[in-house]
């Protein structure tokens, strides 16, 4: 940015000179005001600390009300409303019209009047990163606001820093941290020799640091065997990074893992034999390895694909297929010039995705039509396979993988329930997929994931209608047609975390501070993609 923000901003002239936000603020300054008389006043903070950093928020005692507006429940049920919901302590009290005589006093009071309320979305496959090329940190704040201005308000990470995130996850529990709420899944220690005693003893450990779950991948059958065995008896929940190696998902749903992430050992699963790669191939070279991934689905027989999904369903394996992280392969110009680069993309983030050998997924040097082209059929075989799967009842939840190959936090997410709507999914299915499908996966769907009396009060405030363009989700707004003209609208103007409101207009406005901050330190600056 060219100048420091005045270190004490007067609030009437701050909402002023954020409507240079490309969306148009709906709120009124009234209600915004309201609501940060809310979730300042416990913390503690004066009038002039409540518009930068985003409001810090305090869990008990507050009661909200957003009124008048439609509600998306969870479970796939249609929308239904207009309605009154009711926050109180961090927990939905009331979803309904509103009785005369019952008491209406709130804390803060959000006009839902042409909004749609739904449950906040789970994101099952993430990763925090605090720096993505060593010479420029980024900052985890830049990813948590992200996040949130998605609508994302649970996370499960897959991987990672194990101890730093156990202490984000204490944090954003406590409510001392802006952040979603936080799984943690590590990979488990398996030792190095990897026998069944070391992963049995990996699995006890993981368990003792109170790890939420496990990721795992990487393992022939018979160690395979041993750590699930082990998860199961210590009763973690398992997530698979399956990639090409002598176990494939059929391995993983007949031993019992609980989820299976991104694609490759599905289509693997249906091949009757190893993968036909070029005699050159060498699965270390990311691009030899993301080329070929490109080809599995064509390779695979499809009556022995649709048997692999079928057994997923009979035994209960969730499928968390992260589309949107490898869309770069299919159309990458696409990914190298979405139009919210110029202002959120970070220069970490930016120099990380140039392409480089070195890098996990920075493969796309010199990508060819014909590579595109394989990718295209791998997608369409893939968003069948996804869709027969759904159809006989399987269990699909959305995780975005951003950091890697142009996926970038939070927009890669809302990209995810675009591209479940391409492979045949309803909007309201893909919503479903997002919230209740994801706290089920998690293990919270007795909290979590339905705008449902009792439950967490997770919930976003969206202008206008996500079933009618799921895009409207996207933290940068779209297109939305007035009298046959294109405006910028939509997006989502309250993220509600535990009962705490974030206003995304401002979440982004900070988002935007971070970047233009990185890069007057020198750091990096947005450049045309590459053709
Ligand atoms: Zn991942």
């Amino acid at each position: 940015m060219d100048a420091p923000e005045p270190a004490a901003p007067d609030l009437t002239m701050k909402l002023p000179a954020l409507t240079r936000d490309r969306r148009p603020r709906r709120v009124t300054p009234m209600l915004w005001l309201l609501a940060l008389a809310v979730v300042s006043s416990a913390a503690g903070t004066d009038a002039t600390q409540r518009v930068a950093p985003p409001p810090l928020h305090a869990r008990t005692a507050q009661r909200l009300i957003i009124e008048n507006a439609m509600v998306i429940y969870g479970n796939g049920r249609p929308a239904f409303g207009p309605a009154d919901v009711v926050v109180e302590d961090g927990r939905i009290t009331r979803v309904g019209t509103w009785t005369t005589g019952t008491a209406r006093t709130a804390d803060a009071v959000i006009d839902g009047t042409g909004k749609y309320v739904m449950p906040g979305i789970v994101n099952t496959h993430m990763h925090w990163h605090e720096w993505r090329v060593p010479s420029i940190p980024q900052p985890v704040q830049y990813e948590r606001n992200l996040y949130l201005a998605a609508g994302v308000t649970t996370v499960r990470e897959l991987g990672g820093n194990f101890r730093t995130s156990k202490r984000w996850q204490a944090e954003s529990d406590a409510g001392t941290i802006v952040s979603p709420r936080i799984l943690v899944y590590p990979r488990p220690d398996l030792g190095l020799l990897r026998t069944s005693e070391q992963i049995r003893l990996g699995v006890r450990r993981a368990k003792q640091d109170g790890a939420d779950g496990l990721k795992i991948g990487g393992l022939d059958r018979d160690q395979l065997e041993a750590l699930l065995d082990e998860a199961h008896r210590q009763g973690l929940r398992t997530a698979a990074h399956i990639g090409v190696e002598e176990t494939t998902a059929a391995d993983y749903i007949e031993l019992g893992v609980d989820s299976i992430e991104h694609f490759y050992g599905v289509a693997d699963a249906a091949l009757g034999g190893v993968q036909r790669f070029p005699p050159g191939m060498n699965y270390s070279d990311e691009r030899h390895r993301f080329a070929r991934a490109g080809e599995l689905f064509a390779q695979a027989d499809p009556e022995a694909l649709r048997a692999v999904v079928e057994s997923m369903v009979e035994h209960g394996v969730a499928w968390s297929p992260t589309l949107s992280v490898y869309e770069a392969s299919r159309d990458a110009v696409r990914a190298q010039n979405l139009p919210w680069y110029p202002d959120y993309l970070h220069p970490s983030m930016e120099a990380f995705w140039q392409p480089d050998p070195e890098r996990h997924g920075s493969y796309l040097a010199g990508w060819t039509s014909s590579d595109e082209a394989a990718w295209r059929r791998n997608y369409r075989i893939w968003m069948d396979a996804l869709l027969h799967f759904g159809r006989r009842g399987g269990l699909i939840t959305t995780g975005d993988d951003a950091g890697y190959i142009y996926s970038l936090y939070g927009f890669g997410l809302i990209r995810e329930l675009e591209l479940l709507e391409e492979a045949g999914f309803h909007p309201l299915e893909v919503l479903t997929h997002a919230t209740t499908n994801g706290a089920k996966l998690l293990g919270l769907d007795d909290r979590l994931g339905r705008v449902r009396v009792g439950y967490l009060a997770d919930l976003l405030v969206v202008n206008g209608n996500p079933l009618e363009n799921l895009r409207l989700l996207n933290p940068y707004g779209t297109s939305v047609a007035v009298d046959g003209r294109s405006v910028h609208g939509g997006g989502i103007e309250w993220t509600i975390k535990d009962g705490v409101p974030y206003h995304v207009s401002t979440l982004m406005a900070e988002v935007r501070d971070m970047v233009d901050e990185a890069r007057a330190a020198g750091r990096g600056r947005v450049t045309a993609g590459q053709p």
